[in-house]
């Protein structure tokens, strides 16, 4: 039988996992909730996704003078669910936890809660078997899924003795005209080290890492320079053959004339990806160095509105106990979301 999927939560995250879900033939969509009529319910209803209200109370007289027409309350989508995607802003997962409890039901969070929210921290490659048959599991955040994602293949071929990571990370998504900056650099946080290597280590508890983030004015990706010690001393070329076997990994040959993260969501337009998505770390192949020390650099790309995508698609599998083969689950994931190609 397939999984029948809740997106609870239907914004830059939600609407992505939504159509994802979509394309596994092991789920069904039982819906997506929205706490208002807009574009993004306009388009949801096109494609034929059965909306459902947040607050049906406030929002039935919305949706019916915007000619909408919803299937019900999301606690009832919850109801019909075997598992929710909560792709809820930033803390409000956490609130609706309560309801998951109240009806019984295995629930995704994102990387804006906390990881006590769920007490599981998922990254596909790193940790699936944590995940299987957990109530609650908590998808790291974009930044912390790119990070594990490298540090995980480096770690395995080569022990890592310690990580120092810089993200410098986009202001806001495209979308979001209320962040910033516009004209700054922000030290975000100025207190060292930042949040994202003990956030890491939720996922990869043994990797000793330390990282600091700015804020800059730019919508489009993150951007992760990355230094480590590895404890062998591999070539650059050793580094890049192992990358390279991870699909969610992409090495960029000088050739494609990729130049900065412009140009990579260029190239996702140009691949007719989905919303130009670049789910994959985005390597400079020429980036990566290493020294006679093992001391290993590095620039890597985050696309923040799609790299975590195909960890909820696998999250959902290890949770419900559909795949218990993390290896086969992203095989899967990989081919239904056209990564690496
Ligand atoms: P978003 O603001 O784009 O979307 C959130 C959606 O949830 C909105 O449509 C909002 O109306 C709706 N909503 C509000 N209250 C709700 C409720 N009570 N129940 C259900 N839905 C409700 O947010 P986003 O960027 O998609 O972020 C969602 C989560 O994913 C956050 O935890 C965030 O930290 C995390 N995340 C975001 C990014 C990113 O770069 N955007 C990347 C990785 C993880």
């Amino acid at each position: 039988d397939k999984i029948k999927v809740a997106l609870n939560g239907y914004g830059t995250i939600g609407k992505r996992v939504a159509d994802a879900v979509m394309r596994q033939d092991d789920m069904t969509l039982v819906g997506i909730a929205k706490t208002k009529p807009d574009y993004e319910a306009y388009v949801a209803a096109k494609k034929g996704y059965a909306i459902y209200a947040v607050d049906p109370a406030k929002a039935e007289s919305k949706f019916k003078a915007a000619g909408l027409s919803i299937a019900g309350s999301n606690e009832e989508m919850i109801k019909k669910a075997d598992i929710i995607v909560d792709c809820a802003p930033e803390g409000i997962g956490e609130e609706n936890k309560k309801l998951y409890e109240k009806l019984n039901k295995p629930a995704i969070f994102q990387g804006g809660e906390e990881h006590e929210v769920a007490g599981t921290s998922f990254n596909a490659a790193a940790n699936y078997d944590q995940a299987i048959g957990k109530q609650f599991v908590r998808v790291v955040s974009c930044n912390t899924t790119g990070l594990c994602r490298l540090l995980y293949a480096l770690d395995k071929a080569y022990g890592i003795k310690k990580v120092r990571a810089t993200m410098m990370r986009r202001g806001g998504d495209p979308n979001d005209i209320k962040r910033g900056p516009i004209n700054a650099i922000v030290p975000d946080p100025i207190h060292l080290p930042s949040h994202h290597g003990p956030d890491v280590n939720t996922v990869l508890p043994h990797i000793k890492i330390d990282t600091v983030a700015v804020k800059l004015p730019t919508t489009l990706m993150h951007m992760h320079y990355v230094n480590m010690n590895l404890n062998k001393t591999p070539s650059r070329e050793d580094v890049i053959a192992t990358l390279k076997q991870y699909p969610r990994i992409w090495l960029i040959p000088p050739w494609l004339n990729i130049k900065s993260t412009a140009d990579v969501i260029e190239f996702g337009r140009e691949l007719g990806r989905p919303r130009n998505d670049m789910m994959e770390n985005v390597i400079w192949e020429e980036s990566v160095s290493v020294d006679k020390e093992g001391e290993l650099n590095l620039f890597q790309a985050i696309h923040q509105e799609s790299d975590v995508i195909p960890e909820n698609i696998d999250c959902i599998r290890a949770m419900t106990g559909i795949e218990k083969d993390g290896a086969k689950s992203m095989e899967k994931t990989n081919k239904t979301l056209g990564l690496g190609s």
